[in-house]
This record gives C-alpha cells, structure tokens and sequence, in this order.
C-alpha cells in the first residue's frame, strides 16, 4: 500500500540517450518508452513539430519547410537546444503530468561526450523536470544491461554498436579501465549501403531502404545460404530523367559495401585490446568479448569479430535494450547511486 503509493508520487527515471533511439525505464513499471532520437522542425517558425516515430517518418518525406533532426547523430550534441526539447518531450510522456515529486533521473551518454555535452544533457534534464541528475557512460550500462559481472575484479570486454558510434570498453571493479569510441555504427553501414547502390546500380536511395536493405540481407560474414532482395529507388539515368526502377541486390555484394565501415569497428576493437594492460586482456581469453546495440544484430559480425580477435564473442541479451536495462538495474541502487558527486560521470572513475 505504502509502496504503490510511493511509487504515484514519485518514481527514479533512467534513460538511454542513444545516437538512433532513446530508452525510457521507470523504476517499478520498466520500460515505458522506446522511440528514435528524431526531432521534426518547422524551419519557418523553429517550433517543434513533431518528436520519436512521427517525427521519423518525415524524414526524406518532409516538404522543404520542416527539417527532421538527429540531435545526437554523432555520439556529440550537436544541437543543445533541439536535444534539449526532445528530451523534455520524453521524459514528460514516461512520466506523465501528474506527479506530486520531481523525478530523479539516470541517463546514459556516448562515451566519447565533450564536458560542454555532459553538462547540457544535465541541464536539459533539470530543465525537463528532473530533481537531480546523474550520468552514466553508456558502455558501462550495457555491460550491466546484458548482466556481465562488472563489479569482479576482472577483465569484461563490451562492444556497443549504435547508429552513430561504437563504443568499446573493457571493466573492471566496476569501473571502465580501458575505452574507445569510434564515429562509425548502423548510420556508417547505410551510407555505404547508398554509395554502393549509386555506383554499381545507378539507384538512389534514401536512409530507410538503405537500412531495410542491411537488416533484411546485411552480414559481415559469409551466410550458409546467401539472399536476394528487390530495391526500389531512382534511376539516375543517362538521359537526365530521374524515374523509380526496381533492382535486384544480393547479399555478397551488400557485404562487400559493408567492407569499409565493418574494418574500421574490427580495428577498433583490435586497438582497444592491445592498449590494455596485459593482465586484462589476457583474461579476456576465458571472459570473451559480449556485443549490445542495435548493430551488433548484424548477421555474421560475432563471427567476424572472434575470427579477428581469436577470442569467444557473444551477442548480449536483448541488445537493443541493454543500455537501458542497465540503467534499471543501476537504479535498484538509487540512493548510494544519486549521492555520488552531480559533476561527476559514473563508469570513470567513480566506483559503482
Ligand atoms: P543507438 O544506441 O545509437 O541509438 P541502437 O543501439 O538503437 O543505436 O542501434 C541502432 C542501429 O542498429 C541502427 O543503425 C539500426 O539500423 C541497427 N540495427 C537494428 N537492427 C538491426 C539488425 N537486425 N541488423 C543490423 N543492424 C540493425
Ligand atoms: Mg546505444
């Protein structure tokens, strides 16, 4: 009875500010929200239009005056203003208007943020209604979202393929020693996706049939049985006219597309191993690697990764999700976890 009365009045918040789609988890309901990190604008007025799913719908679609904006496309804010409203947006839907205390929120951030980013996503979180705010490197929260013991002392690398970034860390007591970030994620192996389309088939595509086209027939390694797919798009034709055609790819080809991006997100992890210390990595040999984010759902990319790396890969449970489960299960420590220092990022040096 006290409990469900607690839990009208106020309720702790953690959110997965990702560079593609923004999570939601409120403690004692779970996830309550899932939606892309998409705002629409109205470029004549600067109003916002739209926020989530409709605003991603406009993207490609939109007529001239209404702008679709992925404020954290590169793992960066880019725009303060726009992340900031998107944020408000979404924290007022997970939490409704009603409630009696300001909620005390968690939020995820790229590993890579700039200081000047730490504190405007602080700033539009008590701005958006937040009591106290408390920041997680996202690495971090999905090596807890996918449930490796990160508190051991002991070496667990994770591997967090998002949109805009990848992220790369090995923890230990909690806390990540070793880290890299890379701009190249789901958005990188789209783009390659176009330019392939353009150069081989005289086709222009837009963003979202790029990356229906990876997630129907994408890998990193070759398949037991390769896929056709018919894409349809605008022929750039040799007589200046621009009409829609259908084409028929294969998936030898779209991995070959997929080459350049895949290389650079190898090479990173790569890196990130041997700039550990010894005795981390090598017990990286028993732990293996755990993958989370939407881009480690490509086909055949553990199996790439453990041929590159020699060491056991795993995709997490539920990766899309892990960066927010993480923060839900952070938040089962809630008190210990909103006394830390406010200035301070957790996952660097702040002991969970
Ligand atoms: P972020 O954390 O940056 O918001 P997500 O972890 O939500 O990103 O992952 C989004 C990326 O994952 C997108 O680029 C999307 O295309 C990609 N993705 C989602 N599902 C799949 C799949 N089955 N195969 C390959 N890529 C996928
Ligand atoms: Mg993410």
């Amino acid at each position: 009875m006290f409990k469900k009365l607690r839990s009208f009045l106020v309720n702790d918040i953690g959110i997965d500010l990702g560079t593609m789609n923004t999570l939601v988890y409120v403690t004692e309901k779970g996830i309550v929200l899932e939606e892309p990190s998409v705002v629409a604008i109205n470029a004549d007025t600067n109003k916002v239009r739209a926020v989530g799913s409709e605003a991603k719908k406009m993207i490609g679609l939109t007529p001239e005056n209404i702008r679709a904006i992925r404020p954290m496309r590169d793992g960066v804010i880019a725009d303060a203003a726009v992340t900031d409203e998107m944020l408000r947006i979404f924290i007022r839907r997970a939490v409704g208007h009603f409630k009696i205390f300001r909620p005390r929120v968690l939020i995820a951030v790229p590993s890579g943020i700039t200081e000047v980013g730490v504190r405007a996503v602080r700033e539009s979180a008590i701005s958006a209604g937040a009591r106290s705010v408390q920041l997680v490197e996202e690495p971090l929260a999905a090596a807890i979202g996918v449930g490796l013991p990160v508190n051991n002392p002991d070496g667990n690398m994770i591997i967090d393929i998002g949109g805009g970034t990848t992220e790369v860390a090995i923890i230990s007591l909690g806390n990540i020693v070793t880290c890299s970030s890379v701009q190249c994620g789901g958005d990188s192996m789209d783009a390659a996706i176009i330019n392939h389309m353009q150069k081989k088939h005289n086709l222009l595509i837009g963003e979202p049939t790029a990356e229906k086209i990876k997630i129907t027939i994408g890998s990193a390694y070759p398949l037991e049985e390769e896929k056709t797919m018919e894409v349809k798009g605008l022929d750039m034709g040799q007589h200046g006219s621009r009409l829609p055609r259908a084409v028929t790819v294969n998936s030898q080809e779209i991995r070959e597309a997929l080459e350049e991006p895949i290389n650079r997100i190898v090479y990173t992890v790569r890196k990130t191993i041997d700039g550990s210390l010894p005795e981390l990595s090598a017990r990286l040999i028993d732990n293996g690697i755990t993958m989370a984010g939407g881009g480690s759902l490509l086909r055949g990319l553990d199996k790439l990764i453990s041929e590159q790396t020699g060491l056991a890969v795993t995709v997490g449970h539920d990766p899309l999700k892990a960066v927010v489960n993480g923060t839900g299960i952070m938040l089962q420590n809630s008190n210990y976890l909103f006394s830390q220092p406010q200035n301070s990022l957790i996952g660097k040096g702040t002991r969970l």
